[in-house]
């Protein structure tokens, strides 16, 4: 054994082969660990080292470059090593056995990250920029999650909290205080603060939603009776062939989906086989899975027959839809009737939808209005830069510091110790975000920034 305890090792770089394979490993001490598997060499810190990587009877296991980072200059703050070897799966498990020999351990997902953000490297909003940026579906994706990994999002939770806890420190300080009365908070502007603070906090939380939006995407669901062409929609939007198009009724038996981009925004769409009761099991374990569809479902597209209308099967299908969920009709077939295509809102249809798009899936015809309603349904304005990457838990960070300052700034002058308690957990919710740990060292801040003792 010459790693310290709790010595991490993994491949860094994806399984399979490649033209060059990485096992990363940290931990307190590395050094020793390095020597052992160079055949004694000393690395110098951030210089490559080129080596043989031998295992424990001295024969060369592969041979390539040895990167070493002394802590705390390194992405977890410990101790790094980097061996480049060849990307082959047989050569990655061999190297990865020499180190768990010398007695490292497998890392867990995420657990080289977890250690930059314990050891301060990151804070957590930025740890999980490292996530997104990797899971990027698309180059805004990646170009917001940079940034955020980089601060920018991080920046903007300070400042809010900086500002708070300014105010913060202007409300105790009256409560702890008491002859320092309401004049007091008058005099220093503290409700003036107070909306500064209620406007920027918009601002953030706006762009966050938009921000959440481009990483999240949409959940779209297909529904309508059988043949009103869910599956030739799809298939148009998708622009392939994946669900199977017949002319007889149920031949959709699976829910289908796919996940397809309009101006950036993954959307991913998923055609339902329907929710008819059925005997046939193929067709039930279809209908099952349509069910979890809608649960997980921001908006359904409700296709009708321009025949036939809204009729019964659509009508019993929409009353099995959850309430909350966004709707588009859509009149389809159009191209056989010679109607042009159209997209009219603000209307109240039966279907509960506001919106009626009259397109053709078969054509193509209206298309693309269809995906301009959809972008502007999720709220997309059409700008990713300013934005952040940002995750469902940030929006809602910043929602309940809304709340909360909104609350604030109704309390009276007779209501101070409430509105400092509506502040407090204003900024908890904000600091949540960075995964600062609040310890009410407020006090402290309190008599440093503040001269009370006048
Ligand atoms: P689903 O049961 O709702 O999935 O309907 P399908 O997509 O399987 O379509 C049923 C039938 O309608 C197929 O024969 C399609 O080719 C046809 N269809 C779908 N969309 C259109 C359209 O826009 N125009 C025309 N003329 N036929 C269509
Ligand atoms: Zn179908």
């Amino acid at each position: 054994m010459t790693a310290t305890p709790d010595t991490i090792a993994a491949a860094a770089t994806a399984p399979g082969r490649g033209g060059v394979g990485v096992i990363r490993i940290s931990g307190r001490r590395l050094l020793p660990l390095a020597q052992q598997i160079s055949g004694g060499k000393t690395p110098q810190p951030r210089l490559a080292l080129y080596t043989d990587f031998l295992d424990a009877h001295g024969r060369t296991i592969d041979s390539g470059l040895l990167l070493y980072f002394a802590a705390p200059a390194s992405f977890t703050g410990e101790d790094v090593i980097e061996l480049q070897g060849h990307g082959g799966p047989v050569v990655m498990q061999m190297l990865l056995s020499r180190c768990l020999e010398l007695g490292a351990r497998p890392a867990e997902p995420g657990e080289f990250t977890k250690r930059a953000f314990l050891n301060n490297k990151l804070d957590l909003a930025q740890a999980e920029s490292v996530a997104d940026l990797i899971d990027a579906s698309s180059q805004a994706a990646a170009r917001m999650a940079v940034r955020s990994l980089k601060g920018a999002f991080s920046q903007h939770i300070h400042a809010l909290v900086d500002e708070l806890i300014t105010l913060r420190m202007l409300v105790e300080a009256t409560l702890d205080f008491p002859e320092e009365d309401i004049d007091f908070l008058e005099a220093a502007d503290a409700r003036g603060k107070l909306a500064g603070l209620q406007g920027r906090l918009k601002t953030v939380l706006a762009q966050a939603q938009q921000g959440a939006v481009l990483r999240e995407g949409m959940n779209v669901v297909l529904v309508g009776a059988p043949n009103v062409g869910k599956s030739s929609l799809l298939n148009a939007l998708a622009g392939d062939d994946i669900a199977i198009v017949t002319d007889i009724a149920g031949t959709t038996r699976d829910t289908v989906r796919e996940q397809i981009t309009i101006d950036g925004i993954p959307v991913h769409i998923t055609d339902t086989a329907g929710l008819r009761d059925t005997d046939d099991t193929v067709e039930k374990i279809g209908i099952e899975r349509s069910g979890k569809a809608l649960a997980e479902a921001d908006l359904a597209l409700i296709l009708t027959d321009p025949a036939e209308g809204l009729n019964q099967k659509t009508r019993d299908i929409l009353a099995a839809l959850p309430p909350h969920l966004k709707k588009i009709e859509i009149r389809n077939k159009i191209d056989l009737t010679g109607t042009a295509p159209a997209l009219s809102d603000g209307l109240t249809l039966e279907s509960g939808a506001d919106t009626l798009i009259a397109l053709s899936a078969k054509t193509g015809a209206g298309l693309d209005l269809l995906k301009q309603a959809l972008l502007r349904q999720i709220g997309w304005q059409g700008e990713s830069e300013g934005l952040f990457l940002a995750r469902r838990r940030h929006t809602l960070a910043l929602e309940t510091a809304q709340t909360e300052l909104d609350n604030a700034a109704l309390c009276g002058n007779n209501q101070i110790e409430l509105m400092a308690e509506h502040l407090r957990l204003a900024q908890a919710a904000c600091s949540g975000i960075t995964g600062e740990f609040t310890a009410d060292d407020l006090l402290g801040v309190i008599f440093s920034r503040f001269c009370i003792g006048k």
